[in-house]
């Protein structure tokens, strides 16, 4: 089997755990991230560190490998265009553009049959105030459009003043309101799609939030049977509509009377299915290599039930009592400064596989 040399634009932990699964197929990963001892760069055959705009850089690491793959979805557009040139990068930049910005994304999902919460592109603080009484609500979620994760650059808007307050905080970063969905359940499906058009999926899982920050994972979700096909259909749709080759995970809400809104799309492997990597013969980050060097998505064959847990900020102190609980599969990001709401590790339960 020829193997590439896979090149991974961002050094986070879901490069660091794509670079561990290529290094199992026997394919060489090349990182290239501003960061300094990233965590993928100490799993990798070599890092280049430069910034994502300069252009003789990434000539030089277009050189270096044989496909480009990246990590996270805050890659400059434009980097991944010039690299574009040079050579192929998965998935393409259609995805990217459909997923960094919530305005586009969301005109996207609703324009393919994929429902979301009611969302307005705001232009002012007077605009959203006459947008919710004419939703005849008194609440809503702004999001800065670009640039938000794991609940940065979002407000819950609950009085006028919050507005006018919200406006100013975001110092007129285009804004996007939503209404805020009273969900029973988060959920999330990842879909790795090939050249071939081979399609497989991993969930749905269902996902518990500590302030706004995925804490909890559990896989299966033993949510309505219906419910849970839906939301792999839509996710698979979703990969189509792209045609995507490469992995993308799309986050959504079951609201309390059984419905599915999409609420956002990430352009990659997640942190939803980092149980994966040990309760599946083919985990997603193996797929993700899989699917952007060429070769054929694998079945997940999923052999028993996980429950992952995220280890953030101070968790990492005591993660060692893991090392001693049966059936605790412990992994660690090496990186180095605990900092509060930084994802340090993670560790997945396995269990008994019932269904
Ligand atoms: P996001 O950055 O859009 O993934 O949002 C982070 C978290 O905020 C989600 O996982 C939800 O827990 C919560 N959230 C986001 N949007 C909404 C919404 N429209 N209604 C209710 N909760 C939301």
């Amino acid at each position: 089997m020829k193997t590439p040399i896979l090149g991974i634009l961002g050094g986070g932990q879901l490069g660091r755990m794509s670079a561990l699964a290529a290094a199992r197929l026997g394919i060489k990963t090349i990182i290239f991230t501003p960061e300094k001892d990233s965590p993928a760069s100490f799993v990798s055959n070599q890092t280049l560190m430069a910034e994502y705009s300069d252009k003789s850089a990434l000539q030089d690491f277009a050189g270096k490998v044989d496909v480009i793959s990246y990590e996270f979805e805050n890659i400059p557009l434009e980097t991944i265009t010039y690299l574009e040139k040079l050579k192929a990068v998965y998935p393409d930049n259609r995805l990217l553009e459909a997923s960094q910005d919530r305005v586009t994304e969301k005109s996207f999902l609703n324009k393919i049959g994929i429902h979301t919460a009611r969302w307005h592109d705001t232009q002012s603080a007077q605009d959203i105030k006459l947008k919710l009484s004419e939703w005849g609500a008194n609440s809503c979620i702004l999001k800065t459009t670009r640039f938000g994760y794991d609940g940065k650059g979002q407000a819950r808007i609950q009085t006028h003043s919050d507005i006018d307050a919200a406006w100013t905080q975001f110092q007129n970063a285009p804004l996007i309101m939503e209404e805020i969905v009273d969900f029973a359940h988060e959920i999330s499906v990842i879909v790795a799609r090939d050249q071939f058009g081979g399609m497989e999926t991993y969930g749905p899982m269902l996902n518990e939030h500590k302030n706004h920050i995925l804490s909890r994972t559990i896989v299966p979700a033993h949510l309505d049977p219906a419910l849970m096909d839906q939301a792999v259909a839509m996710t698979k749709n979703l990969a189509e509509k792209l045609n995507l080759r490469g992995v993308l995970t799309l986050e959504m809400f079951v609201t309390k009377d059984g419905h599915l809104l999409a609420n956002e799309i990430a352009p990659r492997t997640h942190n939803s299915g980092h149980w994966s990597i040990d309760a599946c013969a083919v985990s997603q980050f193996e797929n993700h290599v899989r699917t952007v060097c060429g070769l054929p998505v694998g079945a997940p064959g999923r052999h028993s039930d996980a429950e992952m847990l995220n280890l953030i900020g101070d968790d990492v102190l005591t993660a060692s009592k893991y090392l001693t609980q049966e059936n605790a599969c412990l992994h660690l990001y090496g990186k180095h400064d605990i900092v509060e709401g930084r994802k340090m590790g993670h560790v997945t339960f396995l269990k008994d596989k019932n269904t």
